[in-house]
């Protein structure tokens, strides 16, 4: 693991049970178990609340407190007392009479909640944006029914079931035989904004061979070895992202302008500099790529 530290939204959770979720004898009585906590989940949004000692958790709420109708209804796992938890999927979030909860946001609170909290949240909010997208079968184009507790669709007209889907991203720290890093600017990025490289995996392309077309496409730059580091799901709104350190074998850069509108080799010195300076900005938020680039600096980033 990158820097001894779990990645933020790849922290083990809670034992995901999946032996249950056919089974709808058990199912039901998980529901109307009174120790089932029930996360609702809207449009990829949760309410959070703030502890007193600076902690941030979810809201969780009673089964009964959560009234269902079975189609919206997804189950997360159980944890090592015994209790189940489960998402609902609704319009919207319910309000509450304190104010303490807000809604909020995988990019927001990822990095924020516990092992367990993370893991609930990234399951829910992966299963509901799939579930929302995947209303209509894409071998007959009839409507399909929710099954295994949220984790197929199943088409009623053919029969065919649909399982969640994943899109695989390699994403990738390339190194000079200098030991410089390449980072690049994507063009929707604000000025100074630096980061790795990063693109999907094309269908019959092997990731290794992903890392070496997208940087190849996006900087001009050719790579040669690649090892890979670590991966962490990427739910917005169905990704894995597979993070990798990747030598070059040519330096010069030409980016391609669509996706990159800027690339250039860093020496750690000149990191550092360009961070002190306020010449780039230091990476934030969630995504691997900020651990990526830590690997290669060697100690924790600079904040600027
Ligand atoms: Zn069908």
């Amino acid at each position: 693991m990158v820097s001894g530290k779990p990645l933020p939204l790849a922290r083990p959770g809670i034992d995901r049970a999946a032996h249950h979720r056919l089974d709808e004898a058990w199912l039901a009585a998980a529901w109307s178990h009174p120790s089932t906590w029930v996360l609702v989940v809207s449009g990829g949004q949760v309410l959070v609340e703030d502890t007193p000692d600076g902690r941030t958790e979810l809201v969780l709420v009673p089964s009964f407190d959560a009234p269902v109708t079975e189609k919206h209804r997804y189950f997360l796992g159980t944890d090592e007392q015994g209790v189940s938890y489960f998402a609902l999927q609704k319009d919207a979030l319910p309000g509450r009479m304190d104010d303490a909860a807000r809604p909020a946001g995988l990019r927001e609170v990822g990095g924020l909640l516990s092992e367990r909290d993370a893991g609930l949240m990234v399951h829910a909010v992966a299963l509901e944006n799939w579930q929302r997208m995947h209303r209509f079968c894409s071998r007959c184009g009839e409507r399909t029914m929710i099954a295994a507790a949220g984790h197929v669709r199943r088409c009623s007209a053919c029969g065919a079931e649909h399982y969640p889907r994943t899109d695989p991203a390699v994403i990738m720290l390339v190194t000079d035989d200098q030991d410089r890093a390449l980072l690049g600017r994507q063009v929707h990025w604000p000025e100074g904004r630096f980061s790795t490289l990063a693109g999907f995996v094309e269908p019959g392309e092997s990731i290794e061979q992903a890392v070496v077309r997208e940087v190849f496409e996006e900087a001009g730059v050719q790579v040669g070895e690649v090892s890979y580091v670590a991966s962490q799901p990427w739910p917005f709104p169905s990704s894995l992202m597979l993070g990798f350190m990747a030598r070059a074998t040519s330096s010069e850069i030409r980016v391609d302008g669509e996706e990159i509108h800027e690339a250039r080799w860093f020496s750690r010195e000149d990191y550092r500099r360009a961070i002190a300076t306020g010449d780039i900005l230091p990476p934030t938020g969630i995504s691997i790529a900020a651990r990526l680039i830590e690997l290669w600096y060697g100690e924790p980033l600079p904040r600027g």
